[in-house]
């Protein structure tokens, strides 16, 4: 038997769970298929270590899908400041000078997949297939049509692949993909500070590379602290005060020393970019389309936008046979933004890996430069915040709210 949907979803991460619920909300029969379903042994005591910074014009996407805030709410922390160091320059970033009430949320990634999860489960026009995986796919004809690794078969006008940064479906598809290997790990760990965070997302270029204390909501903070692969997986293994006495000597954030730090997870920093976004009836989002640095937290911010933008460019195609051109438009849209965001951050790493510390003062001068320039400062925070003319009109209607 073959199963007929309009849209087959590979992936349900945030950003392929938010397209399909985006587009089942247009009217269409969508079919999701993912490797795993969220964990069911999470919420855990403590924070998973994969939190991320969320902004509000991704907050707004989520919340047009009815997942935000969700029903863990009270484990996301808002972030109403935002300060970064280089050298002796840094830049400090206020909400309520720009209108906003917060700058962000710190959020963690399970919450986020469980909250859509729950959207879609009782969603009457969204099948899901979890566990499974694609087997075999075509997607020569006007249709895509695939085989799940269980048995099921699938023919799909739109097939999107939502599958992550090694996106199966992508190699699948023979779409190519340009990479730079950083020969870094971030390093991620909640730690216990001096004085609790009050909302502060904090960052600092240090000699090894950024470290970030980003606000968690029992006043703690969660470290992003991105350096060479070596000194990484070093840091991950030594012993507890070993580490302290290791980021105590390259932090100085307000929140005072680091007293404690809980378990450390070290993950591989490799920036990719798919030569094509669209090829046929398939269309790629989230990590399948790109993967980004996590110096700026911009991952999932572009993979939220890139599903709103997906749904914005289908909104006036009634029968998906006629994609076309919107995904023509699709694929411009969020190339460019890749290019700009994926490529402003990667200048950003190399320039402060300039030899001598070089780098780093040049960037600290350069926050100098825009801490003095509130209209500098104010088109920096509409893009971060997802609310600039490139966005789409889904995030933008956080900053008319
Ligand atoms: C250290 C670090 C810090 C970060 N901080 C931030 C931040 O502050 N802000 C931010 O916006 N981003 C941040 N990011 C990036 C962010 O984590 C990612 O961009 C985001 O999680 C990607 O979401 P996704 O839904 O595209 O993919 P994923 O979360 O990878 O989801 C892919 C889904 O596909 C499924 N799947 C995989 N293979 C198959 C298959 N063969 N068949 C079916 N299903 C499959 C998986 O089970 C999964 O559900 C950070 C990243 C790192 C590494």
């Amino acid at each position: 038997m073959r199963i007929d949907v309009d849209v087959l979803v590979v992936g349900g991460g945030v950003a392929g769970a938010t397209a399909a619920l985006l587009l089942a909300e247009q009217g269409r029969q969508v079919a999701l298929v993912d490797a795993q379903a969220p964990a069911s042994d999470w919420p855990g005591e403590d924070y998973d270590p994969r939190v991320i910074a969320l902004s509000p014009g991704s907050a707004a996407i989520l919340e047009a899908v009815g997942a935000w805030p969700g029903p863990w709410a009270d484990r996301m922390a808002a972030y109403g400041r935002m300060q970064v160091h280089a050298g002796r320059g840094s830049i400090e970033f206020k909400a309520d000078q720009h209108g906003l009430q917060a700058l962000g949320w710190i959020a963690e990634i399970p919450a986020l997949r469980a909250t859509l999860w729950q959207r879609i489960e009782s969603n009457p026009r969204i099948q899901l297939f979890c566990p499974d995986r694609l087997g075999e796919v075509e997607l020569d004809g006007p249709r895509a049509r695939a085989r799940l690794e269980s048995g099921p078969r699938l023919s799909a006008e739109l097939l999107i692949a939502s599958d992550g940064a090694r996106s199966p479906l992508r190699r699948l598809a023979g779409i190519e993909v340009d990479e730079w290997h950083y020969n870094q790990h971030a390093l991620i760990a909640p730690v216990r500070t001096e004085r609790p965070n009050d909302g502060l997302a904090w960052q600092r270029f240090t000699d090894f590379g950024p470290l970030a204390l980003l606000p968690l909501a029992d006043g703690r903070s969660s470290i992003v602290w991105s350096q060479a692969s070596e000194r990484t997986l070093a840091q991950v293994k030594m012993p507890a005060e070993e580490f302290l006495f290791e980021i105590n000597a390259c932090q100085d954030s307000p929140m005072g020393e680091v007293l404690e730090v809980g378990a450390r997870h070290a993950l591989p920093l490799v920036r990719r970019r798919a030569r094509r976004l669209v090829q046929g009836p398939l269309v790629l989002l989230g990590d399948a389309a790109r993967s980004v640095h996590p110096l700026a937290g911009q991952g999932l911010n572009l993979g939220l936008a890139d599903a709103a933008a997906l749904a914005e460019c289908l909104t006036p195609v009634e029968s998906l046979a006629d994609r076309g051109r919107a995904l023509d438009h699709y694929q411009r849209w969020r190339r460019s933004a890749s290019e700009l965001i994926g490529g402003g951050i990667h200048a950003i790493n190399e320039t402060v890996r300039l030899p001598a510390g070089l780098g780093k003062h040049l960037l600290g001068a350069g926050f100098m430069l825009g801490q003095g320039l509130w209209p500098a400062r104010e088109l920096f925070v509409e893009r971060a915040c997802g609310f600039d003319r490139d966005s789409p009109a889904l995030a933008r209607r956080a900053r008319a709210a």
